[in-house]
């Protein structure tokens, strides 16, 4: 017997629709590169939202399906692609803004891309890319003169009028994102989300947290990381203010937002946690911030310790959430309503610390040598996920299947223990890659480099944890015989092929590499050793 109800589209249109008629008065608050703040609402953003979805169409000529590429801070126009992009049939694909010129072209042109919109602000980091990928229209957003050979964000909206758009009820199996992620070994990968990934990720994170419409949201996360953890999306559903803090993204501008829009709820990488920390530390009275609900910390484990001080010393609520760009990104949660229900404080921060219990239609299991893991919280195996919010696949990269197990679940790539309540905890990482403020290094890139050095026989780069950074690359080198070369020749060497925040600040020279049997370096060993 089928079930009789309706085979309602779960959409983005769905999404903004549920924001217009709702919460037309809510308020979209962002920091412009002056400081000054750019107030708008819910009715004013679905408008524009419209006015662009109309004139990439009209005006631009894309078809269903065209990618949309943006460069851009977290604001309201950015805001209004995220959304105006896959409402109308498009595509939005984020580039991080902090990645090497060569990765921004790979990834845009892998991905397809027909449009750029990007930053004025941002234009010295997009010149270098910009003409090698080959957009055909090139769109600036912000005051200020527009960059010879593009078009204004704001002419190209005025050429549309909102009242001539016509909501479509878009297939929630097409795509609504991309967003690329560092491969361990060979290219980015590029995750495409579907509008009904979106739509249920957006609904969980809303629910897990509890968000509500008397809520006040501020993303430190970028929006180009991972859809800024689905908080746009969920903002919209619960109707909350929101608030985004454009490029000022150090801790007092921060802490000013957080007091003066009355935050209730941010979101952010434990490096920026770290910075929060030390400025509330430093001067504890300064801010007021008794608004806040919560501060979520993903993207890389936060040390206990920060999840404790802000508790102790501040009064503030952390939530740690686990998560994967190929997951929409969120797929644990820990620190959430009723979780710690009895425990004393200390207990609630051990178990924060833990990365948590999966959310809603995220499954786990963790392999082991010998099969499945026990859920008892010693045994080791990588972690497994499936849901419907979880990749299945990369874009355009057959050779990429080995990160699906046979019968379709993912494989993170996470090393974890899993408790007998489902809370995971991260125990190591199979990806050989580093992760520095949030961001990805790729150890072998930077490895294969290194050994291209006249004086570098052989070369492997580890993770080292840093207290800033919550990681960062560590270069291990063994010289030809009668050659040699200092830390500053060898980051002059790499210099020109890695962003900047790339480059290893410790070289350590050694004899040999260790090996494992088959002959690959033994980076365990050399994180013992260099830890
Ligand atoms: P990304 O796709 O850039 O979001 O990176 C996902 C990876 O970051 C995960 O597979 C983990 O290795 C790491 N990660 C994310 N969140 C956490 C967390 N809360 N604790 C430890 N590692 C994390």
């Amino acid at each position: 017997m089928d079930g009789l109800m309706m085979d309602y589209q779960l959409n983005v249109p769905a999404i903004l629709r549920r924001g217009e008629q709702l919460f037309g008065d809510r308020e979209i608050v962002s920091r412009l590169p002056d400081r000054s703040w750019h107030r708008t609402t819910y009715a004013d953003f679905g408008r524009r939202t419209k006015q662009l979805a109309l004139a990439l169409r009209n005006e631009l000529g894309l078809v269903d399906g065209d990618r949309v590429c943006t460069f851009a801070w977290n604001h309201h126009e950015h805001l209004e692609t995220y959304i105006g992009a896959p409402v109308g049939g498009f595509v939005t694909h984020t580039l991080n803004i902090r990645l090497h010129p060569d990765d921004l072209t790979y990834i845009a042109t892998h991905g397809g891309a027909r449009v750029l919109i990007a930053d004025k602000v941002l234009w010295p980091l997009v010149e270098p890319f910009r003409d090698r990928v080959g957009f055909e229209h090139v769109i600036a957003i912000g005051a200020g003169p527009t960059p010879d050979g593009t078009i204004d964000y704001e002419e190209l909206l005025a050429t549309q009028n909102a009242a001539d758009w016509r909501d479509r009820d878009i297939d929630e199996r097409a795509a609504a994102a991309m967003c690329y992620t560092s491969g361990t070994t060979g290219r980015p990968k590029g995750v495409v989300y579907s509008h009904r990934a979106i739509a249920i990720h957006a609904l969980t994170l809303t629910s897990s947290i509890a968000m509500a419409c008397d809520d006040v949201c501020l993303p430190v996360v970028p929006m180009f990381h991972a859809n800024a953890w689905c908080f746009p999306f969920s903002s919209i559903l619960a109707g909350v203010k929101h608030v985004y803090p454009g490029q000022h993204l150090d801790a007092p501008s921060l802490l000013d937002a957080f007091e003066s829009e009355k935050v209730t709820i941010s979101a952010g990488v434990p490096t920026i946690w770290m910075g929060i920390l030390q400025a509330l530390d430093a001067e504890p009275d300064r801010w007021d911030l008794s608004a806040m609900r919560t501060m979520m910390i993903g993207g890389a484990a936060p040390p206990r310790a920060m999840i404790e001080a802000f508790g102790e010393r501040h009064g503030l609520h952390i939530t740690h959430g686990w998560g994967m760009t190929e997951m929409c990104p969120l797929g644990t949660v820990s620190g959430v309503r009723g979780q710690e229900a009895g425990l004393a404080p200390q207990e609630a921060y051990d178990r924060r610390a833990l990365q948590g219990p999966p959310i809603p239609f995220v499954e786990i299991r963790g392999r082991g040598e010998d099969g499945f893991i026990d859920w008892n919280g010693v045994a080791l195996g990588e972690l497994e996920v499936r849901g419907p919010s979880i990749a299945s696949a990369y874009h355009d990269s057959p050779d990429t299947d080995d990160g699906w197990t046979d019968d379709g679940w993912f494989r993170t790539g996470d090393i974890v223990t899993i408790h007998s309540d489902g809370y995971v905890q991260i125990q190591d990482r199979s990806k050989d890659l580093v992760k520095s403020g949030g961001e990805w290094i790729s150890t072998v890139a930077l490895e294969n480099t290194l050994m291209g050095h006249p004086a570098v026989l052989e070369a492997a780069v580890i993770a080292v944890p840093d207290e800033k950074w919550t990681e960062r690359p560590l270069a291990v080198v063994v010289f030809r015989e009668g050659r040699s070369a200092d830390a500053e020749e060898l980051r002059a060497f790499l210099a020109p092929h890695f962003a900047k925040w790339w480059l290893p600040e410790r070289f350590e020279v050694i004899d040999e590499i260790p090996k494992t049997a088959v002959g690959k370096f033994r980076k365990t060993a050399l994180r013992e050793r260099f830890s």
